[in-house]
Order: structure tokens, then sequence, then C-alpha cells
């Protein structure tokens, strides 16, 4: 019986993919890979999207973290980026590189994916897909149910492995062709479509570029934050992040690192600013600008160590110097200096 590995996302198209090799008579196992960018799931669970569809299918699957070494690609493609930061041809060679890796480890004839000809803008052109193939070691392996029959014949259907006049030739950025499959097939749950990538995100690409230019070096724990409260340049360079909610509040006093502060209203409720100590002046007026009402206030520092101190009658930053160096703001909508 012939044996797919497949790339399991947990959104519809892979599921799609499975459910079709599976009719086939092939064996299936997934594997998934979640990234520091995914923002679908808590990353402690891993992508329970993909164990979910995983269980619909009946298959085993496993699940990898991506970690340093996918931020040094994040940061330093060989390929052109996507409309954010997104390096999609980057990205799929790299997965594809280790799950080719896991073929060979669970014996698995070949790769499978539910990728769909011109679906996706960067990595789903033919020119993208053999290039990634090839790139990744892969040439040849790689069976794409949904458009196969619009692709060259892949190792598997050649060597009769899966019969390939039984695949489909989907193509294209409408997702009817899949959305009617769904039903045919009485898939009806699919969750984390596409759109969970922080990297395609115009907000957090501004936010990754800033970083590139002031902080090169950053790791995974400042990536992370990259998604949390509101981020500024300040004139001396460095940079502020304050909180928009509880939660965010929360994130920061859990992510502080030794040589950090974190600055907070002392008496009435207002979001917490992380900063490097020698910032806290112009973190406690970015708190003060964005406490209810925008008012003088008096804030307490907490140093990574412990220390904890005072700052009486802090006046709120004005507006126009909030906004000025305020990384990737959106538009004003009301709420703080600049609108959030
Ligand atoms: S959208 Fe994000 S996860 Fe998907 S291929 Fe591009 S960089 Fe990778």
């Amino acid at each position: 019986m012939a044996k797919a590995l497949l790339l399991l996302s947990g959104g519809l198209d892979s599921t799609l993919a499975g459910r079709l090799l599976l009719g086939l008579g092939v064996q299936v196992e997934a594997v998934n890979f979640t990234s520091p960018f995914c923002r679908c799931t808590p990353k402690s669970l891993g992508c329970s999207a993909a164990r979910k569809a995983a269980d619909q299918l009946g298959i085993p699957v496993r699940v990898f973290g991506t970690g340093a070494d996918y931020l040094e690609m994040v940061k330093h493609p060989r390929f052109p980026r996507g409309s954010g930061v997104n390096p999609c041809i980057d990205c799929r060679i790299m997965i594809f590189s280790r799950a080719g890796r896991h073929m060979a480890e669970v014996g698995a004839d070949f790769i499978a994916t539910g990728e769909v000809l011109g679906e996706r803008p960067m990595s789903q052109r033919l020119e993208a897909m053999r290039l990634i193939e090839r790139e990744s070691g892969l040439a040849g392996k790689v069976l794409r149910p949904l458009s196969a029959r619009l692709l060259e014949p892949s190792e598997p259907e050649k060597s009769g492995l899966v019969d390939r006049s039984r695949l489909l030739s989907i193509q294209g950025r409408s997702r009817q062709p899949q959305i009617q499959l769904a039903r045919e097939l009485g898939i009806t749950d699919y969750l984390c479509p596409a759109g969970g990538c922080l990297l395609t995100d115009k907000e957090f690409a501004a936010r990754f570029r800033d970083m590139m230019e002031h902080e090169p070096g950053f790791g995974l724990r400042e990536a992370r934050l990259l998604s949390v409260g509101r981020h500024f340049r300040i004139p001396s360079g460095s940079k502020v992040i304050v909180g928009r909610n509880q939660e965010e509040n929360q994130a920061m006093a859990a992510a502080q690192a030794a040589g950090e502060a974190l600055v907070a209203p002392a008496v009435v409720p207002g979001p917490s600013a992380l900063c490097r100590p020698e910032s806290a002046e112009t973190a406690a007026a970015l708190v003060a600008a964005y406490t209810e009402g925008g008012m003088t206030i008096d804030v307490v520092v907490r140093g990574s160590a412990g220390g904890v101190c005072q700052m009486a009658s802090v006046q709120p930053a004005l507006r126009a110097s909030a906004a000025a160096w305020r990384v990737g703001s959106r538009p004003p909508a009301g709420g703080g200096p600049d609108g959030d």
C-alpha cells in the first residue's frame, strides 16, 4: 500500500487532500509545523486545528515547532517576500525540507499537500512550486491531489502508486470548488483557514522592519512581543511597548527580561509599558497618554531585579509625539492620543 506524508495545516485544502488520498486507498500520516508567527492557537498547544483535522480524518499527526532558525530565515530570505514580510518561498522550502526528512523516517513514499495551483500569489504559482520542490530536494516527490491533473505527474503517479485519473484539477483563488467538494465529502468543520500568518499582516510587517533596522539581532522573545501592544520607537532609538488591554499588560509583565523596566499607573487603572530603564520617563508619559482621559498621573516603575520606584505627576505625552514615534500605527479612531 502506498504511504503519504501529508502536510496538514488544519485548513480546508489540506483536509480535502487527505480525504482524497484515503479514498484512493493510500495510507496517510500527517505532519504540521507551527511557526512563531502563527496566530491561530497558543504555541503551547501546537496547532490544535491540525490535530482536530487529523482526528476527523482518522490519521496520526505529528506537530513540530519552528524556532530560532525559522526566525533567521524570516530575517534573511533568499527569495522575494510577499506583500508583508512573509518569505513564503523560503518558508515552504524549509518546511518541505523538514517534511522530506520526516518522510524518510516514517517510510512514506511521497509528500502530499493541499496546495491549489494559483490559489496563493507567491508559493502556489507553477514556477514557485517547482522551485520549492527542487530547493527542498523533493523534485517529483510532492503530490498535490487537488490540482494534480494540471501539473506534471509526480513520481507516485508515474509509478502507479496513485491513480492520477482520480485526482483533481482545481485551480485559482475561488474556494468554491473546495467548499463544494467538502460538502460532497461531508466535511463541515474546518478551522484555521488561510490568513493565520502574522508575517502577511501590514502592521506586523512595519514592526518587523523597524526591528530589522534598529535591533537586527533580535530573538524569538522580541519577535513574539511584536504582536503585543502598541509599539513606539522613541527619539533615543529605544523601543517602548504600551499594552492595549489587561491581557497584553500581563503578557508584557510575564515577558519582562533582565535589564527591562515595566511602567504602570500607580493608582488609576491604565496600561503598562515595557522599556529599557533609561526610557522609563518617556514610557511613563506614554502610559499617562493612554490612561483614560490622558491625564497627569503617578506611575510605578518596576525593574527586572524587583526594584520599584515611583514617578509623581507624570504629564501625558503629546498626541503629535506619540503619533510620530508610533511604529505601524493605524488611523486615529478615538481612545488614545492616536486613536486606539
Ligand atoms: S504565509 Fe507565512 S506560513 Fe504561509 S508560506 Fe508564507 S511565510 Fe510561510
